[in-house]
């Protein structure tokens, strides 16, 4: 049976129910085999992936709202990326850049200097993770500024490592009994329109946070302020307009580096290639990861070359740091963004998706907020008229599209955010049989 537009229905696509048999078995194996501290949202067994869709070894096919975190906008695989990393395995798979250098590394570098934003001159440095790449930025801006201290916001999430643990805001499930913590970590209040005072602006919530940074630590002695331009793991939480401009402009004056994370915002994400431009704001420093190699992991720290080349040589490095075959497939993934046009991909994304999911918000008292960018989409789900976070709603809701076979996230620092990452290569009929999961999901409640 197909729809309307020609595609299956979603209680087609399920042939067991979620999980089933041969996902229980793995998990069964799992359980015995792997540590309890590294769950999964849905236990299916990945078998193969495709574009919106992943297909688990009981022969299910699931809507993939989650591209494993943000990571696989270009596809999964992007054809390109398939090639690329096996033409490159095929030749060499390591060499370690600190012995001898490829081609590929100093190509993704290039391609970074001009993607981001500003046409100042830069310098990149590539890692294996995010939280990597945020602790090297981290380690260079203290080092170009000779100060320590270091500005984050409250709902933050930079990684899960020693300093960023530190960086990032939630205790649970990220930094509980895993201190102590590194020090000259100072947070500040984040602007989430949602939650701030009626009517406050992004210029007042920018003089809120600096308040506290000129006060409580002195501007003089802050390194740098990071932030993220859309919160992820927080809850995709957007910042009033004009907040990133007074913050940067706040940094500029006082020679304080404002280091932007893009790891999740970054690579067509929301829109634009970065989610900075959204706001014309130039960082010194920024750190990608997630969406830039198709699946492969990579990350980096691109910034000014003054600041970037501030640290002596040896300072920055790693065994496998922009190793080869990630470098291969972060080449083809730009490649596949700039020829599937896949930031314009992202704004058609939102406009249908808002359009849906604002005339749910319309009729669901339970929908706080709808917010967003690109194919960076959340609901804030709260009990209605008042802002209280709905943890158990929102839970309910993903288990509901769970098991009718479409993969969303949730996150939020209570917890009450479903949160969209489609894959930007979605076809337009996948994203609307996942969006009417939702919306029975939500109105099941
Ligand atoms: C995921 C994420 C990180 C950490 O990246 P890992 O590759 O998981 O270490 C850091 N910052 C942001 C904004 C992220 O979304």
């Amino acid at each position: 049976m197909t729809t309307a537009h020609g595609g299956k229905q979603t209680g087609n696509r399920l042939v067991t129910g979620i999980p089933g048999p041969q996902s229980a078995a793995l998990q069964q194996r799992r359980d015995r085999a792997v540590a309890a501290g590294v769950p999964s949202v849905l236990p299916v067994a990945t078998e193969r992936g495709g574009d919106g869709l992943l297909v688990d070894a009981d022969g299910n096919e699931l809507i993939d709202l989650a591209s494993g975190i943000a990571v696989t906008g270009a596809g999964n695989p992007a054809p390109a990326v398939a090639d690329a990393v096996a033409e490159q395995v095929s030749r060499f798979t390591h060499s370690c850049f600190m012995v001898t250098p490829y081609e590929s590394y100093v190509r993704v570098c290039e391609e970074l200097g001009e993607l981001t934003p500003g046409d100042h001159e830069k310098r990149s440095a590539l890692f294996n993770s995010g939280a990597e790449a945020v602790e090297n930025a981290v380690k260079i801006a203290r080092h170009a500024t000779g100060r320590q201290a270091v500005v984050v916001f409250d709902h933050a999430y930079h990684g899960r490592t020693n300093l960023t643990m530190a960086l990032t805001a939630k205790n649970m499930p990220y930094k509980h009994r895993f201190g102590p913590f590194a020090p000259e970590v100072h947070r500040v209040p984040m602007s989430y329109p949602f939650r701030d005072p009626e009517g406050m602006t992004g210029q007042q919530a920018a003089a809120r946070a600096t308040t506290q940074m000129a006060k409580h630590v002195g501007a003089e002695n802050i390194a740098a302020v990071l932030i993220e331009p859309i919160q992820g793991e927080g809850g995709f939480v957007v910042p009033a307009p004009g907040f990133l401009r007074a913050v940067a402009d706040w940094c500029a004056e006082h020679g304080v580096l404002l280091i932007a994370d893009e790891i999740q915002t970054g690579f067509c994400r929301t829109g634009a290639w970065f989610a900075c431009e959204h706001e014309d704001v130039v960082p010194d420093l920024i750190t990608t990861a997630k969406g830039i190699a198709g699946g492969l992991p990579l990350a980096a720290v691109t910034g000014r070359a003054e600041v970037m080349n501030a640290v002596h040589a040896g300072g920055l490095g790693g065994t496998y740091g922009g190793n080869p075959v990630a470098c291969a497939a972060a080449l083809a993934t730009i490649e596949t963004m700039r020829t599937r046009e896949l930031a314009a991909a992202a704004q058609r994304i939102e406009r249908e998706a808002l359009r849906r999911l604002d005339a749910l918000a319309e009729r669901t008292p339970a929908i706080g907020e709808v917010r967003g960018r690109g194919a960076m989409l959340a609901m804030e789900f709260v009990r209605p008229g008042t802002t209280e976070p709905d943890t158990e709603f929102t839970a309910r809701v993903a288990t509901a599209c769970h098991e009718a076979g479409v993969l969303v996230l949730t996150c939020g620092t209570y917890g009450n955010v479903l949160r969209l990452l489609p894959p930007l290569v979605i076809p337009d009929a996948l994203l609307d049989e996942a969006l009417s999961v939702i919306e029975h999901a939500v109105a099941a409640g």
